[in-house]
């Protein structure tokens, strides 16, 4: 049995990372960005008025200043800046030559249409100058980023249309029982709903990769060695959940051997979760997740996902928080690192949600974080924060 932390390090540790692809930059939500980006331009590209107001000379604010004219975002000025002119000009609007100030228009009076008093003689200057946020050439994104909302702005501000990201990871999602049928079905004696292949697929998919479901294999070696066969053959990824436990009928991780798999672990010292089987061969992995639903959820989220961003050249590190423990925590064996469900309340305060095994699905329901358990320790006292990673 292995730790969480050499699993991670096993798994994410010298990762080729897929190809690269240019897509549409509205494409890239979700995407990994492959190269560094360069700005094509200096940001703001010209001296640009930050407040609507009147253009003028810091030593002409205390006298009656003349209007040349009034400048829209957009237009270019006409006039230059002389003693005892103004122009009036919207906030984005290049500022005119000559003018070292823009007064805001609140602090302005306008005696007749063409003549304007200012009030506030010790105004800021209020313009953005030119590449004073950025300058052309210089790298506004770098690679390995997971490109989301600000940073595809980012993209948008310095016309990086064709955007170089990291292919996605195509995977296969198979789910092994005798005992599943698919939620369509009224489960009959001693059958049950396969739960776990559809919250596999949508983690994987909400993560950007793209997954398919290979569907549900019998708990028989040969089912099991032509349906994994061939899913190993056709994706880079295949996730399996069951059949790696000690039952008559747990016949994964052999068939993994027997297609030439290489097996690295096949239990974690993580709870729930500790029956894992993680193989490769080449540029082809296979995760075996145990049955039980909140295992495998767990085990996706905390070695499964950062291996699947990794091959797509991000360093995923999750949303945590170290915050304090609602009630007392405690436990009777403590040789496993604990991953609980949990959710955070109004006050701030982690709540562990109380399941009873690892099949307890319906505790995931009001889980939004997993509440990390350390190795070796067995109490956590109210009050006491708990690191606390978000899902
Ligand atoms: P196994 O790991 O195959 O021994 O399964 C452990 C437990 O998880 C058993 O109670 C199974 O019935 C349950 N289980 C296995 N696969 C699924 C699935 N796809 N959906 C829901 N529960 C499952
Ligand atoms: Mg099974």
């Amino acid at each position: 049995m292995i730790t969480f932390d050499e699993a991670h390090e096993l798994m994410c540790h010298d990762l080729p990372l897929n190809p690269v692809e240019n897509v549409h930059l509205a494409e890239t939500q979700g995407r990994v960005l492959a190269a560094d980006i360069q700005s094509d331009m200096d940001m703001p590209p010209f001296n640009k008025a930050a407040v609507d107001g009147y253009a003028c000379r810091r030593e002409d604010l205390t006298q009656p200043l003349q209007l040349l004219e009034v400048i829209a975002a957009g237009q270019q000025p006409r006039h230059k800046i002389t003693a005892g002119h103004c122009s009036k000009i919207m906030t984005g609007a290049p500022v005119p030559e000559g003018a070292d100030c823009v007064v805001m228009v609140e602090q302005t009076e306008t005696t007749d249409e063409l003549t304007i008093d200012i009030k506030d003689t010790k105004t800021k200057n209020n313009i953005a100058l030119k590449g004073e946020d950025i300058q052309k050439g210089n790298t506004v994104i770098r690679e390995g980023i997971l490109l989301q909302p600000q940073h595809i702005a980012v993209l948008a501000s310095v016309g990086a249309v064709s955007v170089p990201v990291y292919e996605k990871v195509k995977l296969c999602v198979l789910s092994t029982g005798d005992e599943l049928v698919e939620p369509e079905i009224v489960p009959g004696p001693g059958q049950i709903r396969n739960s776990n292949a559809m919250q596999l697929l949508m983690q994987a998919r909400r993560m950007g990769v793209e997954a398919n479901y290979g569907g549900i294999v019998a708990d028989s070696e040969e089912a099991c060695r032509s349906l994994i066969g061939e899913a190993v053959a056709k994706n880079q990824v295949v996730i399996l959940s069951g059949g790696i436990s000690m039952g008559d009928f747990d016949y994964v991780p052999a068939i993994l051997k027997e297609l030439g798999l290489k097996i690295h672990f096949k239990s974690i010292a993580v709870q729930p979760g500790r029956p894992s089987v993680f193989a490769s061969s080449g540029n082809k992995f296979v995760f075996a997740l145990p049955g039980n639903p909140v295992s495998s959820f767990n085990i996706f989220e905390l070695l499964a996902k950062p291996f699947l961003y990794k091959l797509m050249g991000h360093n995923y590190q999750p949303p945590r928080l170290l915050l304090p423990l609602e009630a007392d925590y405690s436990r009777r064996n403590a040789a496993r690192h604990g991953f609980v469900p949990a959710s955070i309340t109004d006050k701030g305060t982690v709540k562990l949600i109380s399941y009873h095994g690892s099949a307890h699905i319906n505790a995931l329901v009001w889980a939004t974080a997993l509440a990390s358990i350390p190795l070796n320790v067995s109490t956590i006292n109210k009050g006491e924060l708990v690191d606390v990673r978000l899902i």
